[in-house]
């Protein structure tokens, strides 16, 4: 598919590169980071981390085929921030909140925002429901909290597959996102040791992410740099796919949720005789329902 490219459309690019040994996916997704950032308000440093995820949720969901596929990452953590949820389906349309929306932390010795301090030590869930009677569902350690390094573990550990992931958030002074972006790099099993050495190369030459977003880079200029001169064959760029932060919440569904907390509570919403706003987790929007609309609801819930 071709897209125009313009600001305001954020976008995934999927490669592959050196004759098909290695895929790769590069993003850039300013707008889907600061419609996070201003949906949860979200201090700098969530913003980060929430962002990264984001980020690697619209890549990791377009590697997905299925119309109704759809992927959680679930980071849960012993820091301030607590952690944080994904989702994203094959279309790369994704969504997320943090546990906390707003941690305050000094910069980290690098003078970076701190994600691996408001994150802490935890785990990184990665569930892919494919439409099967059990959903995939791959549980490791966090290694740095930084959450790139995090799933290029998973990827090695839980898939078998050696990547190499990049993922940064740049923020404006007035605490708005300036930039957002990564990348995601996978070795094929038939890889020859020549190709790995010179990405390594590549890989450790390069700046962050942000860095290169910064100089004007796009997502194909990105792993053009990384990937075309590590043998005779080059990349080639296979699909543009836009990506965005979007919730499919609507009145209807968040109604099906108090219907579920059942007739008990719903009674005691009722007996308060006021009118009740229910917040969306992902997206933040509220939702409002009457005493009346609980009176309907209540005929539909089970006694618990
Ligand atoms: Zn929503």
């Amino acid at each position: 598919m071709k897209i125009e490219k313009n600001e305001n459309q954020d976008y995934i690019i999927r490669a592959t590169a050196a004759n098909q040994q290695i895929r790769a996916f590069a993003a850039t997704t300013r707008n889907m980071v600061e419609e996070a950032r201003s949906r949860h308000d979200t201090s700098p440093v969530v913003t980060a981390a929430l962002g990264r995820l984001l980020t690697a949720g619209a890549m990791m969901g377009s590697m997905m085929k299925g119309e109704k596929d759809l992927l959680t990452l679930q980071i849960h953590g012993s820091g301030p921030m607590k952690g944080m949820t994904v989702t994203a389906d094959s279309r790369a349309n994704v969504k997320g909140y943090p546990y906390e929306p707003v941690v305050m932390l000094p910069a980290n010795d690098k003078g970076k925002l701190d994600v691996a301090g408001a994150v802490g030590i935890g785990v990184l869930n990665v569930i892919r429901d494919m439409g099967m009677k059990e959903p995939y569902n791959g549980q490791t350690v966090l290694q740095t909290s930084e959450i790139a390094e995090d799933l290029t573990y998973y990827f090695a550990t839980s898939e078998q597959i050696p990547s190499s992931v990049g993922l940064g958030v740049l923020m404006e002074r007035d605490n708005t996102v300036k930039q957002a972006g990564g990348f995601i790099i996978q070795l094929m099993p038939y890889v020859e040791e020549e190709v790995i050495m010179a990405l390594e190369k590549k890989l450790a030459d390069m700046h962050s992410v942000t860095a290169l977003l910064e100089e004007g880079k796009t997502p194909e200029m990105i792993l053009r740099y990384l990937l075309d001169d590590l043998d005779d064959h080059g990349i080639e760029v296979l699909d543009t796919i836009p990506t965005a932060f979007y919730c499919n919440c609507d009145k209807k569904r968040v109604e099906k949720a108090i219907i579920s907390i059942g007739k008990k509570d719903i009674k005691e919403m009722i007996e308060d005789g006021k009118d009740i706003e229910v917040k969306c987790h992902f997206c933040n929007t509220a939702y409002s329902f009457t005493v009346e609309e609980l009176q309907e609801i209540l005929k539909q819930a089970k006694s618990k």
